[in-house]
This record gives C-alpha cells, structure tokens and sequence, in this order.
C-alpha cells in the first residue's frame, strides 16, 4: 500500500493510538486520530486525587502484555505502580479464605485434589485438544481454524487447522462441564466476572480462555501482575505525547461517508477526505445511553451488512464509583467478595480496590455488573444503592461518592453468532468500504488485546 495514504483513526484509547504507534513504524506518517474526548485512554481512565491518581478504568496488566510492553518501550516508560493485594469477603463482610482447602494436608483433602487434577487437566486440555486457542482474535475459530500470532515475547506467526476449537463458541460453563473440569471456573471467575466480562454461562468461551489463556490465569492467581503509578491512562497520554501526529482531542464526527475510493469525514462541522478509515469507537449500542455515545453504524454510511453484523453485538454495564470513607472505615487491602459474582446477585459489589496501601486519604474503587443475558437489567441507581448497602455490610461504609461512570464495557457477541463465523464475516469485510474495524469487540475487552490486534491489522493490511 502507499505510505503516503491518508488514514482516518475514530478513538484515543489503547486501539486507536497503538494502531497510530505501528503505522507509523510501518512507515505510514499520513495518519490522524479523532478522539470525542479532552482526553485521550478512553476506558484508561486515571484521575487524580490528594496528589495521586485512582484509576476509574484499567487497572493492571501481566507480564504478557507484550503489545502494551511495545508501548512502553516506544515511550520508554515502565510498570512502576503500587503493588497488587487482595482478600476475600463473603457476602456477610467476614473476611474469609476462599481456598482454605487449598492449605494443610493435600493429601487428605479430596476437594483439593480433585481442584488440582482438573486444573492440570485444563492446562493440558488447552495445549493440546485446543492448540491454537489463544490467538489474538478470533479468526478461524468457528471453522475449527488458528490463524495469527503466538502469545510469546517473539509473536511467532502460527496457523493450523484444528476442529477442536470450533467449541469455543459454547458458553464456558458449558465449555468446562463438557470437559470434565468444572471446578477450574472457581479459579477463572476472580480475574473474570468480577472485571466487569459477564457470566460464565452466557458468555462464549472464546473470549473467557483467550483472556485468561493458562499462563495469563496463573499470574492473577499468584498476583504477578504490572501496574502503573501515574495510571493506565499515563501509557497512552504518553504514546500520544510520543507519535509524530498526536490525537486531536474534542472531535466530534457528525458524518462519515465513504464513495468513490474515499472517506469523507465531517468532523466539527468540517468535511475531511481520507483514503481509509480505522475504526476503534463502538460500531453498535443497543438502545441509548446516558452518556450519549453513539456506535459507528449510527454517524456512518452504515451499509447493510455492516448493519446485519454490528446488531448482534451486545456489552456490558459495568459500573465504577469513586468513594471517600472515613480513616476508621478505609478498607485494609482491596476485596474480593466471590458470593456476589453469580447472576442471582447481579448489582452487588463483587470488588473493591484500594490502590494505595500507604496513605488512607485516597479513594477506594467499587465494581459492579447489572446485566445478565437472563435477568431483568438492574437500573444505573439501583445498582448505585446496592454497592453503597454492600460497603456498609463490608464494614467500610462510603462518605461520599467523588467519581462514578457506567462504562459501555466488553463488546461481545453471544454464542449463536460466534458459532455462525460472525468473526469470519467480519473479518472478511476488512477493508471492503475502505473501512476497518478494531478496538475491543475484535478481540477482547482488555489494553493488551485491542492494541495487539491493532498490531497485527496494521500487520496484515498495511
Ligand atoms: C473499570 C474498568 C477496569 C478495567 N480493568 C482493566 C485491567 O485491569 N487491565 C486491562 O488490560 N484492561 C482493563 N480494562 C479494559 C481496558 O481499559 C479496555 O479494554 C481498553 O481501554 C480498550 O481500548 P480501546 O481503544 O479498544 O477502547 P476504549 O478504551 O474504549 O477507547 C475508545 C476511544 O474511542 C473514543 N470514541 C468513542 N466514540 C467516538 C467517536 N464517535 N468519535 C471519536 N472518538 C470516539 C472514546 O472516547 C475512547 O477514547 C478495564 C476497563 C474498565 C472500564
């Protein structure tokens, strides 16, 4: 392709300014990123408070992150944040050891051992019946294909056939039951339900073991995890303030229209004409939402498969409250509450943080989902109420609440779809209007994924 093209980029967030970071060592320089924001990170969103900064958004990453570790080596910054730490609570406030048959004597504890063995079993079951299954994307997977880039520090390029995969598109719970290994999902649902990605039995397990690919789940389990001090989003305020055309903050993309080889862009009350476009922002909302995001079909030339497809996306409300508590209520380390993080009790505080161990006058974070495939939506305020009620069951009752959003959280489509190729059509469109599409739903809700798949479509189409 001609270095020379103008490229249009929709989103400031890890997508958007990583597909900005390898265009530009690809040799393409002509690039421009519109972001809606005065900011740019998107779901990276790193406030500050009392001279420090809390993180709304992302919050930590593992020592795979390799996309997120090109990042950093282009700006020459490091994972130099507070350290991770965490305990349990159930859903009456004690504090407890979820895995206390994990201690004492292995040997004459049957749960354990059968915990273990199906553990080990997975990680066999992953590398050899699955082989393939952790690819950036999910390319090939309802074809019983892998197609794409290993997750190791050299990303060697690995492709095969295996029909295998094909069950990846069955909910997780269904996807281990099948496989005789219930008992892992107790493990994966911490770094899972709880960040905000749904329930084991509606969401495909594609997404669940792609994230959480066996290493990945290890280092959560054994708290290996990266964080940053100045925040997620000082990573990607950093690539912007690194890359020869920084985003252009407060963009507001009236209109895009693509005809005749090019993309006109209106953009402020102003056309602009690109030759292609990336697209990193939502391509479809169901319904409308507070914050009046729009996806891509709503402000594009929408054509009609893109309108078939982008329709069958749904997400979740994942919703995060900044709170102030009194110094004799401030939680002692951060908490993990695994009673809530069921259907049943969906709106119910499944987490908190408390980032910084040292000092009590910083804000701890709260986590909640509020939709489940099955379930009645949980309404924003109802929602809101619940996790104050939890605090004050928790013993560490909120004084005031400083920041809260509902994010338009983990674009994902459900299994039906993903076993009819919905990631094949797509994926074959690439390109097609001149268009391409990126960011979360093309891989995964998490920093590493959406730049990683930035990677390789700059990798396979520039
Ligand atoms: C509470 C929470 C906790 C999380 N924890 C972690 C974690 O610990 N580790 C991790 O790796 N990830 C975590 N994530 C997920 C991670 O932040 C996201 O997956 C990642 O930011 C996605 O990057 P993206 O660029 O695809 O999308 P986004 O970050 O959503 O960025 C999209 C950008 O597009 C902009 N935009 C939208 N519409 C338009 C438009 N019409 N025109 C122009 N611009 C537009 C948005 O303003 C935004 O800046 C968390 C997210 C949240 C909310």
């Amino acid at each position: 392709m001609d270095k020379n093209i103008r490229i249009c980029i929709v989103g400031g967030g890890p997508a958007g300014l990583s597909a900005g970071m390898y265009l530009e060592q690809k040799g393409y320089e002509n690039y421009t990123i519109l972001e809606r924001q005065d900011r740019v990170g998107g779901k990276c969103w790193s406030p500050h408070y009392n001279g420090r900064r809390y993180e709304m958004g992302a919050i930590m990453g593992v020592p795979s992150y390799y996309a997120v570790k090109d990042v950093e080596d282009f700006c020459g910054i490091t994972h130099d944040g507070p350290k991770l730490n965490r305990n349990y609570k159930n859903a009456k406030g004690e504090v407890i050891e979820p895995f206390a048959r994990t201690i004492g004597n292995i040997i004459k504890n049957p749960w354990m051992l059968k915990m273990k063995s199906q553990l080990k079993k997975f990680g066999e079951l992953l590398e050899t019946k699955y082989k393939g299954y952790d690819i950036n994307g999910h390319r090939g997977v309802a074809e019983g294909r892998y197609e794409g880039y290993a997750v190791t520090p050299g990303r060697e390029k690995v492709e095969g056939v295996n029909p295998n995969l094909k069950d990846l598109a069955m909910p997780f719970k269904q996807f281990c039951e099948m496989n005789g290994v219930p008992l892992v999902q107790k493990i994966w649902i911490g770094p899972f339900t709880s960040f905000g990605y749904g329930y084991f039995d509606e969401i495909p397990a594609g997404y669940v073991v792609k994230y959480l690919d066996y290493q990945t789940c290890m280092n959560f389990v054994k708290v290996n995890l990266w964080t940053w001090k100045e925040g997620t989003q000082y990573i990607w305020e950093q690539l912007n303030a690194h890359l020869k055309n920084p985003a252009r903050l407060g963009s507001n993309i009236e209109k895009v229209e693509r005809r005749d080889g090019k993309v006109y862009v209106t953009v402020n009350g102003q056309v602009e004409e690109y030759d292609k476009i990336i697209i990193t922002a939502p391509l479809y909302i169901p319904g409308t939402r507070a914050d009046g995001q729009k996806g891509m079909v709503d402000y594009f030339d929408a054509r009609e498969d893109e309108k078939a497809l982008f329709s069958k996306i749904d997400y979740e409300r994942y919703d995060v409250q900044a709170v102030l508590t009194r110094p004799e209520d401030h939680p002692e380390i951060s908490y993990y509450v695994f009673d809530n993080m069921v259907p049943e009790k969906l709106g119910h505080l499944m987490v908190y943080y408390r980032r910084w161990k040292d000092q009590i006058d910083q804000v701890i974070t709260t986590y909640a989902l509020r939709k489940h495939k099955n379930s009645r939506e949980i309404p924003y305020e109802e929602c809101r109420q619940m996790v104050q009620d939890d605090l004050k069951i928790m013993k560490n009752p909120a004084r005031e609440v400083i920041n809260e959003w509902s994010v338009y959280y983990f674009p994902h489509v459900f299994s039906d779809d993903y076993a009819a190729g919905w990631y094949d059509k797509v994926e074959a469109m690439q390109g097609k209007y001149d268009t391409y599409y990126a960011g979360e739903i093309m891989s995964f809700g998490d920093m590493d994924e959406t730049a990683e798949y930035s990677r390789e479509l700059v990798d396979r189409f520039f």
